[in-house]
């Protein structure tokens, strides 16, 4: 369950610290130069340098074959999905994946595929869950065409699945002859809280992508890679779904800004998540999730009030957090939010409970 963001609201005071979402951040004028100098033209031709270039480097940055540019990260899980299956498949992936509790039931609505969710902790499951889950393969049997993992798990708690669980779960899945996709909205987090290269981090999976929009603050696009072959089928889907572009290089050069300019600070948001979880934890009433990236999941339970009466009082004093379930809140730390605006975080929740 996510909330929409809260509208901006006649009588609440600016927000000073935004803790609502690495989604938040807005582009800066260094970025905003480099999109102002990007050459051009048109994409659905084969003419945009710029998108050229990036899918280039991402494609070699993911040691895959090939790369396409889209707008967001659910139009590449979805084609991604269009492409792997057909309806009546079934996909696997952790109960609290993205492709099923945020998307709209995009994947029932545009492939037909259905998806089955797996148990486990912090939005990982083991291959043997994996495993356990698999069918005969009779004619009975939903076809089992596509295993799914998120890496970072978002509602897991911004956890990173370790190297080898990821390889044990691709391998499971590839003997079965079942395809693998990654969500990597967040990878660059996790391989930079691993120390992981990510070619290596992302190996066993046929599909991935990395979302340049949550917290490598661009303001739109993501880049899907895989093999020569699922590229072109994904750009059909691209086409189909009115995703080509045109002078689109204007947004892939705040890409490339990014690639050079904002993945090894997102270290930054790490410590000041730690920093934000420790002072949250001090604070009577909450149960706080030690956070391995940047988000930082905390159960209001104990406080007596709801997550969403504990955001909309933090509100009440200019700091965004979000509701990620009856009692479970989020904060996120990202590129517009400074160890001073953390530290400011925590004194208002202290207030906001004390009273
Ligand atoms: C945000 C997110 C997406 C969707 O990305 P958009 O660019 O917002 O469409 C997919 N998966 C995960 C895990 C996400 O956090």
């Amino acid at each position: 369950m996510v909330h929409a963001p809260p509208r901006p609201t006649p009588g609440l005071p600016p927000v000073r610290v935004n803790l609502y979402s690495d989604t938040q951040t807005r582009p800066t004028a260094a970025m905003k130069a480099a999109m102002m100098e990007a050459e051009v033209g048109d994409e659905q031709a084969g003419l945009d340098p710029t998108i050229d270039a990036l899918c280039e480097r991402m494609a070699a940055l993911m040691g895959k074959e090939a790369a396409v540019f889209l707008p967001t990260g659910t139009m590449c899980n979805q084609i991604s999905i269009l492409t792997h299956c057909r309806p009546g498949d079934a996909i696997l992936a952790h109960r609290t994946a993205h492709i099923l509790t945020a998307e709209g039931g995009a994947a029932a609505a545009l492939t037909g595929a259905q998806i089955m969710p797996l148990e486990g902790a912090d939005g990982q499951y083991s291959a043997e869950t994996l495993a356990a889950a698999f069918n005969g393969g009779s004619r009975y049997d939903m076809p089992q065409t596509l295993v799914e993992v998120e890496q970072t798990a978002n509602l897991g708690g911004g956890t990173v699945w370790p190297l080898a669980a990821l390889n044990a779960v691709a391998d499971m899945a590839h003997a079965r002859g079942i395809s693998t996709h990654m969500d990597g909205a967040r990878l660059m987090n996790a391989v930079v809280a691993a120390g992981v290269p990510v070619a290596e981090m992302v190996a066993g999976y046929d599909s991935v992508w990395l979302d340049f929009t949550k917290g490598l603050g661009a303001p739109l696009g993501a880049v899907l890679c895989g093999s020569a072959s699922f590229i072109d089928r994904a750009w059909r889907w691209k086409q189909r779904m009115g995703g080509s572009l045109r002078q689109g290089g204007i947004c892939a050069a705040a890409c490339l800004y990014a690639l050079d300019h904002n993945i090894d600070r997102l270290a930054e948001d790490h410590a000041n998540a730690a920093v934000l979880a420790r002072g949250l934890a001090q604070i009577e009433g909450l149960k706080v999730k030690a956070p391995q990236t940047n988000l930082v999941y905390f159960d209001t339970t104990g406080t007596g009030l709801t997550a969403g009466e504990v955001t909309a009082a933090l509100r009440q004093h200019g700091v965004m957090m979000s509701v990620m379930g009856p009692h479970l809140g989020r904060a996120c730390t990202h590129l517009d939010v400074t160890r001073t605006q953390v530290d400011e975080a925590v004194q208002t929740m202290r207030q906001v409970l004390a009273a």
